[in-house]
């Protein structure tokens, strides 16, 4: 059973940047977060980043018996504990609260790691329990050490200095077990490189930079600066800001430094922060700078509780934990710019939301709608499939209302991308520089849309969604390791939605990983079953196909003979209407020299029409690719649906392509190489 590193509060500011660090470091990570001041959205943002899924659980601290639940289905080796309120103001307004949640919240977790005989922990402390240290009246404690006596003088500091006198105890009580990091932060400032994650301060910002950052996007008029009187080189007070990424690596400094103590236990404190002092005005400038102009500010009067110097000393932390902050504010305001240009309203983004759509209530699988103007387009992760697109009112496609039914064996498809190689394989068998690869087959004796587990049975990851000029940009990701069904190669794949108020653009996109292997195959479609009328069954339905050659199949098995002719049922632009006795499950051909991986930069051609007497709703489908299925559902028999209760027009590469020395280059993805095609579905 792999070991998990247990963070609380990992879907925070902080805790996100240290979950990834922790990946990157090769540890497993479970989250615990009640998103009491976060959004599940960071954690979806860091799987995209580290590219593998994270578990989580929407839990409280206090609940013991929830709480417990995770600790008996992964094994906890440690905790990293951030989880806790941390507004200083507001805690002097609500300190119960912030008593119950930080103080509570602590003494239930410890509860559960005894009963669980976890005694490992990383505390997230804070340089607010040294309090004002200018009351000595000397500079004996500046930089600040960690010998400092303490004393907070706020609510909030007062639960940290609580709770690290709890964490003293319980350590005192089982010297030899409990192994304590207590972990005080300096001023945390800055965002992931990426621009994916960031703080996301809900309501008026408390601290200097994201408070600078939306007087930078306007949110703000200007930047109050409290006192520019002070003894420092420019009159204002002095502070040891620290990039979160730093601050996020000193944590996993710390977890391996308590791993390494193998038998014996501890407890020790440790700074972390730069040790360097700057003053309001240079971080100021240092924005100023990253931004591209000069930001609006006033000076006013001095701030109650303000002090001219709080800055650390680092040395123990750097000397014992071997841990040293490396990245300087303008790196850091640098990163806050680019986190706040792409995230204008944090992880909001205007006319998207989404909620868990399995009944077990697992982020993995989650529905996201996306409103926009007469167009509502709904996707999940599962399979990043398509659940609903709502033009006007009519539903177009066919779903199902739960992520469950989705899981269902009998389930053909329903919107979902299909993948890592769509259509058939013959006889679930190819040759590729040399060396056979025998796929499971799930079709008689063919392997059909990726094998038993292809990307429809998958959870991609993300989605990241942006919204740039009324268009959303939805992102998902899936990696396809390598022997999954055979195919060779760690594949990662991205599929992207572009939605406008009246049309769905999806854009594919796949490259190796690695070095595993120099080449493998690749074919990726969507498998929407489209209804425009909403009726039972799409009879009645008028469709046009702009292309009437296709590939001829072998009666028996289904597979492409190798010949491209004409089909003797359809005529390029005429008309069919759809009923009982029409039956299509035919790869029409609209380029028959095709030998690109990458289609991308092709002409957008229109390949399918559709339109119904009783919908005002006439469909067309576009693609760059060289072929598309047109299937109109006569297998179809779930739950729900009968047979013809959806059409599907499937864009891809040439059936069985692997298989035919003319066509296979189409399907070929060597080292270096990206896979690439776009399919677009518009509505009027
Ligand atoms: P944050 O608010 O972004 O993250 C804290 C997370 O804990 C949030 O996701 C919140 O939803 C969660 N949480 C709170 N109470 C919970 C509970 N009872 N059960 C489960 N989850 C709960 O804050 P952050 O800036 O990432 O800070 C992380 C830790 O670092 C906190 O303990 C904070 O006090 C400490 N700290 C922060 C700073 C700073 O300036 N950001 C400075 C010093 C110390």
């Amino acid at each position: 059973m792999s070991e998990y590193i247990l963070v609380t509060g990992g879907a925070g500011y902080i805790g996100s940047h240290t979950v990834v660090e922790l990946i990157n470091n090769g540890h497993k990570v479970v989250v615990v977060d009640n998103l009491v001041n976060s959004s599940y959205d960071s954690i979806a943002r860091v799987e995209f980043i580290v590219k593998q899924s994270i578990p989580f659980f929407n839990i409280d601290l206090r609940d013991h018996d929830k709480l417990s639940e995770v600790f008996k289905a992964y094994k906890i080796k440690g905790v990293i504990h951030f989880a806790a309120l941390k507004a200083v103001g507001e805690s002097t307004k609500i300190p119960l609260d912030y008593y119950d949640n930080n103080v509570n919240g602590t003494i239930s977790l410890l509860n559960v790691l005894k009963e669980h005989n976890v005694k490992t922990i990383v505390f997230s402390s804070s340089a607010t329990v040294y309090g004002d240290v200018t009351r000595f009246g000397d500079d004996r404690y500046i930089p600040i050490p960690e010998e400092c006596p303490l004393d907070p003088t706020n609510p909030y500091g007062r639960t940290k200095f609580v709770v690290e006198g709890i964490l003293k105890d319980i350590h005192t009580s089982d010297p030899d077990n409990w192994k304590v990091a207590i972990l005080r932060y300096f001023n945390p400032i800055g965002a992931h490189p990426s621009g994916l994650i960031g703080e996301d301060p809900l309501g008026i910002p408390n601290n200097l930079l994201p408070y600078l950052s939306q007087v930078a996007i306007g949110r703000r008029d200007k930047l109050s600066i409290f006192g520019n009187d002070y003894k420092s080189h420019d009159g204002t007070p002095i502070r040891d800001y620290i990039h979160v990424v730093d601050l996020a690596k000193g944590h996993i400094a710390a977890l391996n430094y308590l791993h390494k103590l193998n038998e014996s236990g501890l407890y020790r404190e440790w700074n972390l922060g730069t040790g360097k002092g700057s003053t309001v005005f240079d971080i100021y400038h240092a924005f100023s700078k990253a931004v591209g102009k000069q930001l609006p500010y006033e000076v006013v009067g001095r701030r109650a509780g303000d002090v001219l110097d709080l800055t650390a000393n680092p040395s123990r932390a750097n000397k014992e934990l071997g841990w040293k902050a490396e990245l300087d504010i303008e790196t850091a305001c640098e990163d806050l710019w680019r986190w706040t240009t792409k995230n204008t309203h944090g992880f909001n983004v205007e006319g998207y939301s989404w909620k868990t759509f399995e009944s077990d209530g697992n982020y993995g699988n989650r529905l996201h709608t996306f409103v926009n103007g007469d167009l509502t387009v709904a996707l999940a992760n599962h399979g990043a499939l398509i659940q609903d697109i709502n033009f006007d009112g009519d539903h177009i496609v066919n779903a199902y209302d739960n992520g469950d039914d989705y899981l269902l064996k009998s389930n053909p498809f329903f919107g979902t991308t299909v993948g890592r190689v769509a259509n058939r394989i013959a006889n679930g068998q190819f040759e590729l520089n040399g060396k056979t690869y025998n796929l499971p087959k799930n079709e008689n004796q063919n392997t059909l849309h990726g094998g038993l587990v292809g990307y429809d049975k998958e959870n991609f990851l993300g989605p990241i969604v942006k919204k740039e000029k009324d268009v959303f940009i939805v992102e998902f990701l899936l990696v396809d390791p390598d022997g999954k069904n055979n195919f060779p190669g760690d594949v990662e794949n991205i599929v992207r939605y572009f939605i406008d108020n009246k049309s769905i653009k999806i854009e594919y996109e796949a490259r190796l990983l690695n070095d595993k292997v120099d080449a493998t195959i690749i074919n990726i479609t969507n498998h929407s079953y489209f209804n425009l009328s909403g009726d039972a069954t799409t009879d009645d339905t008028v469709v046009k196909l702009s292309y009437d050659n296709y590939l001829e199949v072998d009666a028996k098995t289904l597979l492409p003979t190798g010949n491209v002719i004409k089909h003797d049922r359809v005529d390029a632009n005429k008309p069919i209407t759809l009923s009982e006795d029409t039956f299509y499950d035919y790869c029409f051909v609209v380029d028959n020299d095709a030998d690109a991986i990458d289609t991308r930069s092709h002409e957008l051609k229109k390949v399918f029409e559709a339109t119904h007497p009783r919908s005002h709703t006439k469909f067309v489908v576009s693609t760059t690719e060289p072929t598309y299925q047109f299937y109109t559902g006569v297998g179809v028999n779930t739950k729900g649906f009968v047979a013809r209760s959806g059409f599907c027009v499937e864009p891809g590469r040439f059936v069985d392509a692997i298989n035919n020395k003319k066509w296979a280059p189409q399907v070929i993805l060597k080292k270096g190489e990206v896979y690439g095609s776009i399919i677009q579905y518009d509505l009027s």
